[in-house]
């Protein structure tokens, strides 16, 4: 039977993102009917689906087109259903081929609901030619707004439910991943002395006394309050976006869709502790940190300079004894460990060796330098040089996500608690609030709670206390995840080495995540609230607040 499609309009809003605590839970109604079918087929692969495990089909055949020799760039994925009834498709603007983008498709900042994006949008109040080859009776459902808040384009809806997305989520999803929004709408003039700018800060810093470094650091500080995007302490447009889509395709397959929990034995969220060693007067005080960890039960990751002071082998393993990590950070720390690629070269060999002698698998770049291409270069299992968002380093921006992602066989693991230094030193605060309301925010949101602390500044009570709030805030809760690095990084491999499918009454995860795997669902949910009116007016700017997703 067809299920009639709502309009997007009065739907794609009030979709929230429910997850079903454990698939038992599930009625055995439901159950049958994913039995019987399989949920989605695609002409190519989707990029959002693949991300979170959800079970479809790439079948290129299904490619829209009219036959003619023209470069095929809308993509398309249909729900598959039972003898009789109609399946529904979600089009989606292709942009991995450049030459296949009509000239339509401009590279902007955008807002579309709750979330701002950056990527390839195909403009204009008329409906794109392509989508006539596949159906009539197109009409606007949702309206995307450009930077200064005007409409620009809109989320397509023909007469049977079909919507076709004007922008590319794989595009977008590693706009955010890598950064390389930051350099949207900006000259390559602005773009090349800004990094001239920050590569000299590195430079200079080493040489620079402390009280000089704080200063200009602050000064960078009051630049960068003035940009808007992304927001701090949280920026949650890629996670809006990734609700969207789930509602969006929970809708289409009118039931809910399956996916690869994001936490193995179904835990709610991932707690993650790593501390940077700076200079040698960190190194003297690794008992600041790790004094309140032992006391309550707590494991952490210690990231060594292996040529900035020395590093007795008896640390190392005492720490690796009491269960602890131990990962590479850099070089020296003087500004030139991830300066170019010429630099990479000539230390790497070096910072390999360590690894090897440190059993080391995780990297942290000093100062957070990162450079996008060069990251899975360095050969480690997992990189943790990003943060989620963070305007206040010397390379501002943020990758924009509170979960583990790939930089082409890499795991990056983003840094989702602002910093010690930045919260204590350089913004001043009193308490570490700012770090308890943003643990429990990514604890609601399912996400990954990173922190970096550093033995350095340890010695200041406002960080003493505030890290031991911190602990103390997620000791003894079952639901959380208490992980190192290296343990969420083979979780995240397994988990993107493994898929769902349809077996017998139910569904099961094939893979090296099926021991430790849960299967959850997200729902298109019944709207609770009218739809707001989008009047092209003031963009909503995003802040800290309570869950826009609700989960159960
Ligand atoms: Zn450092």
């Amino acid at each position: 039977m067809t299920v009639p499609a709502p309009p997007l309009s009065d739907v794609a809003g009030l979709i929230k993102l429910r997850i079903a605590r454990d698939h038992e839970a599930e009625s055995s109604f439901e159950l049958k009917a994913f039995k019987e079918l399989q949920v989605f087929e695609s002409s190519y692969p989707f990029a959002f689906f693949d991300y979170f495990r959800i079970p479809y089909t790439v079948r290129p055949g299904l490619a829209i087109g009219d036959g003619s020799r023209a470069p095929v760039s809308v993509h398309q994925i249909r729900t598959m259903e039972g003898p009789g009834a109609v399946s529904r498709s979600l089009l989606w603007q292709g942009t991995a081929n450049p030459s296949a983008l009509p000239a339509s498709c401009q590279l902007g900042r955008y807002r579309l609901r709750d979330f701002t994006f950056f990527g390839h949008v195909a403009v204009g109040a008329a409906v794109p030619g392509t989508l006539s080859r596949f159906s009539h009776g197109w009409h606007s459902a949702e309206q995307i707004l450009d930077s200064a808040g005007h409409v620009r384009a809109a989320v397509w809806q023909d007469g049977d439910g079909n919507i076709f997305l004007p922008f590319d989520p794989a595009e977008v999803m590693q706009q955010f991943w890598s950064e390389r929004y930051r350099q949207v709408g900006r000259s390559p003039m602005a773009i090349r002395g800004r990094a001239a700018l920050v590569r000299g800060y590195y430079l200079a810093r080493p040489a620079l006394p402390r009280r000089l470094q704080l200063r200009l650091r602050r000064a960078f500080t009051r630049a960068q309050d003035r940009t808007s995007f992304p927001s701090w302490p949280v920026e949650d447009s890629l996670h809006n976006l990734y609700a969207w889509l789930f509602g969006l395709v929970a809708q289409l397959a009118g039931r809910p869709v399956p996916f690869v929990d994001l936490w193995p034995e179904g835990r709610s969220c991932a707690l993650v502790l790593t501390h940077d060693v700076e200079t040698d007067v960190g190194y003297r005080s690794l008992d600041l940190l790790r004094g309140p960890e032992r006391q309550l039960g707590y494991r952490s990751s210690w990231n060594f300079v292996p040529l900035r002071y020395k590093v007795a082998e008896d640390v190392i393993r005492k720490l690796q004894e009491e269960g602890c990590e131990v990962g590479v950070h850099g070089l020296r720390h003087d500004g030139h460990d991830l300066g170019s690629k010429r630099l990479v070269a000539k230390r790497l060999p070096a910072m390999r060796e360590y690894a090897d002698r440190w059993q080391a698998v995780g990297f942290r770049s000093p100062s957070t330098q990162r450079q996008w291409e060069l990251m899975p270069t360095l050969g480690f299992e997992y990189d943790s040089s990003y943060s989620d968002t963070d305007p206040y380093e010397p390379q501002p921006g943020g990758c924009c996500s509170y979960l583990p992602y790939f930089n082409a066989s890499m795991v990056e693991l983003p840094i989702t608690l602002p910093q010690d230094h930045t919260l204590f030193a350089i913004l001043q605060n009193s308490d570490a609030d700012v770090w308890i309301r943003k643990a429990q925010f990514l604890r609601e949101h399912h996400g990954m709670v990173l922190a970096l602390t550093h033995p350095d500044y340890a010695a200041d009570p406002r960080m003493a206390e505030g890290y031991w709030s911190l602990l103390e805030c997620f000791r003894g809760d079952p639901t959380v995840w208490h992980a190192l690095p290296r343990e969420v990084a083979t979780w995240w491999r397994q988990r993107a080495g493994s898929v769902v499918r349809g077996a017998g009454d139910n569904w099961r995860i094939e893979g090296p995540a099926s021991p430790s795997g849960r299967i959850r669902f997200a729902y298109a949910d019944s709207p609770r609230e009218p739809a707001r009116a989008n009047d092209g007016g003031a963009i909503p700017s995003g802040q800290m607040r309570t869950s826009p997703m609700r989960f159960s």
